[in-house]
């Protein structure tokens, strides 16, 4: 997931949206929910992220299963189920 990342458990305020594009929950996180927000450096460019609990977790389990992969070949932020689907298969 690229040089360096920085992952954060924060609290919502307002309403989000789930980054991942087929997202295990609704997409929604709505105020007083948990959420991951990544930031990193990748590629010369900064990014950010959000992500709800739910999929922030099954990240982290894909990550923990697939963790013989180079950071740069796993599963990208939004993508995660296609990954999945191509690793997979
Ligand atoms: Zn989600």
């Amino acid at each position: 997931m690229g040089e360096f990342t920085n992952r954060r458990t924060v609290t919502a305020r307002k309403h989000h949206q789930c980054g991942e594009n087929k997202c295990v929950r609704t997409k929604e996180i709505k105020p007083g929910d948990q959420y991951v927000r990544i930031t990193g450096h990748h590629d010369g460019s900064f990014f950010h992220f959000k992500l709800c609990i739910r999929c922030a977790d099954l990240h982290c389990k894909v990550w923990t299963v697939f963790k013989y992969i180079h950071p740069d070949e796993g599963p990208p932020l939004g993508d995660l189920f296609w990954w999945l689907k191509e690793a997979l298969s």
